[in-house]
């Protein structure tokens, strides 16, 4: 009687053991996928992070990245900006089709970024607009810049699809510079930019104008 009691003990001690490890395998397997979803979750949301700061068309970084990272420059820092706009861009795009104004932005997002500085962040700041953000530089230095960048793109020649083979476009640039204290000195930073580029414009075009400040 005591033996068979035994032997009922020991089968129900062995079934609660298998039954054990078979929990402890699922929860092993619950685990493992949980954090396999929460990776994937952290990619996509690191990958969402990225496109908000991101222009599609051109992969350039998006004006709210400029304008955080200007929002975030270490107060005391002297930083330059400038403005660059496509020239008679419109007339572009009413003769070609905008399909190939879309192909000509990113030619020129090229040849921008074939001159910008390492440490500079270049950024599509409207449709056909770019502001690159300078830091530690001056005026002077930076519309050497600038002007490199503008004579970049005029050296370069477009081949539109039905159109030209060798199309010029240009851009014209505003520059400004100034130590950023304030939330104030950084919107100073961002008007003297746009009114140098006003003034490139009404001066001719394809040009750099530079803001007294
Ligand atoms: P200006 O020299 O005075 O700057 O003349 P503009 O023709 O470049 O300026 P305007 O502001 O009159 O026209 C800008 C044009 O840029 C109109 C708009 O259709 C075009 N544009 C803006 N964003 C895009 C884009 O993403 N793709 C294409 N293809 N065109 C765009
Ligand atoms: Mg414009
Ligand atoms: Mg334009």
């Amino acid at each position: 009687y005591a033996a068979a009691i035994l032997a009922l003990l020991l089968l129900g001690y062995a079934a609660a053991l298998a039954r054990t490890r078979v929990l402890r395998t699922q929860r092993e397997a619950l685990e493992q996928r949980v954090a396999e979803r929460t990776a994937e979750l952290d990619a996509a949301n690191a990958r969402l992070l990225d496109l908000s700061y991101r222009d599609a068309l051109t992969g350039l970084s998006n004006r709210r990245r400029l304008l955080e990272t200007l929002e975030r420059t270490p107060a005391g820092a002297t930083t330059a900006l400038v403005f660059f706009d496509v020239d008679h861009f419109k007339v572009l795009n009413d003769r070609h089709g905008h399909p190939a104004g879309d192909e000509v932005l990113r030619r020129i997002v090229q040849a921008l970024l074939s001159c910008t500085p390492a440490d500079a962040l270049l950024a599509r700041y409207g449709g056909e607009e770019f502001a690159c953000l300078l830091p530690g530089i001056d005026a002077m230095q930076a519309t050497a810049v600038a002007e490199r960048m503008r004579a970049a793109v005029e050296s370069m020649s477009v081949q539109i699809p039905d159109g030209p083979q060798d199309a010029r476009v240009s851009v014209s640039a505003g520059v400004a510079s100034r130590i950023l204290r304030t939330l104030e000195d950084r919107q100073r930073l961002l008007r003297d930019a746009d009114v140098a580029l006003y003034q490139a414009k009404g001066e001719g075009r394809n040009c750099v104008r530079t803001s007294a400040g």
